[in-house]
């Protein structure tokens, strides 16, 4: 069975096999056949691509993408909707389908996903790998960012996430939204918003609006940063205390590694005034400042 999964589709499907889209793991099916096709095409996929799709759902975007990438690794949480799934792919040979979460926890995509990537990319010469997907909204985030701390490395991500989200992907300095994920973010690619999409366009409908995100990473971007890693976890410490003079942030985030003498020389080394606060900082300049803690670090307790 195979068809085009508009929302009669849909509940005629769901009723035959017995099952309800469950709210715990963001069922919320796209049912606008044109925004499941924009996702495809933001993604500009071709035969040298490898998909992941977090969320198979019953599989409308993942035949999709099937039809224009080289092959689609796609991960299904619900044991009951994956047979369903595995059904509308009977005849593509280029679907992996694996009926899993696809984190080990909210730190690590789950090994055996990336492997399966990775065993893919294997397969076709000068290989790209690209997550494209409806994102469940509870895992999103973590999905995303882990994601650009993982080897393979995303040549791309599309995907559909909350319009709040959105917005914190693309925040910039001096704007509410701004934090450790806009900057973990853009210090490696390029982010913008392709879409905004109203409830209407789910069944069943959400309660938030969402939005179809491009995130474009780039290597030039990445190696600016000496350890990404490092990066990664002071901005997060630095970024809890976001209301915080930089000072105060940065004397928190790196206890009992820095001494607060240590950081006014850092602050005023930087020319960066001691009032100022992370949130009024370019990535350029968080970057920057990073590094500097990094190499002082390094040199009070060599590794
Ligand atoms: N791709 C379909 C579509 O576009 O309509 C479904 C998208 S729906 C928003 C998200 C899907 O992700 C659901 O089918 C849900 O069961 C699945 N899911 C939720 N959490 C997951 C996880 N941690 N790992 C894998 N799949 C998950």
């Amino acid at each position: 069975m195979s068809g085009r999964q508009t929302l009669s589709y849909l509940q005629k499907r769901f009723a035959a096999a017995g099952v309800k889209p469950q709210t715990r793991f963001g069922q919320n099916f796209l049912i606008d056949l044109n925004l499941v096709a924009l996702i495809a095409k933001t993604a500009q996929l071709s035969a040298r691509d490898v998909v992941l799709e977090v969320g198979t759902g019953t599989g409308s975007l993942t035949t999709i993408m099937a039809a224009q990438a080289g092959h689609v690794v796609t991960i299904e949480i619900d044991r009951l909707l994956a047979p369903i799934a595995q059904q509308e792919f009977a005849q593509l040979a280029n679907v992996t389908l694996l009926n899993q979460d696809a984190l080990r926890n909210k730190n690590h995509i789950d090994e055996i996903v990336l492997e399966a990537v990775r065993a893919r990319m294997a397969e076709i010469p000068g290989a790209r790998f690209k997550l494209v997907a409806n994102l469940p909204y509870n895992v999103a985030t973590p999905i995303i960012s882990n994601l650009l701390g993982c080897d393979p490395w995303p040549n791309r991500i599309v995907a559909t996430i909350q319009k709040e989200l959105a917005e914190r992907i693309v925040a910039l300095p001096r704007s509410k939204d701004y934090g450790a994920l806009s900057i973990w973010i853009q210090c490696q690619a390029q982010a913008e918003i392709v879409r905004v999409m109203p409830a209407s366009v789910f069944w069943p409908r959400p309660n938030v609006e969402s939005a179809i995100i491009d995130i474009r990473p780039s290597r030039v971007l990445r190696d600016r940063i000496g350890d990404t890693e490092f990066f990664h976890n002071l901005m997060r410490g630095i970024f809890i205390h976001r209301r915080k003079f930089l000072r105060s942030a940065l004397v928190a985030a790196t206890k009992d590694r820095l001494s607060k003498s240590d950081v006014d020389d850092l602050l005023a080394q930087l020319e960066l005034e001691e009032n100022c606060r992370a949130e009024q900082l370019r990535v350029d300049d968080l970057i920057d400042l990073a590094e500097h803690v990094r190499i002082r670090i390094n040199k009070i307790a060599p590794s």
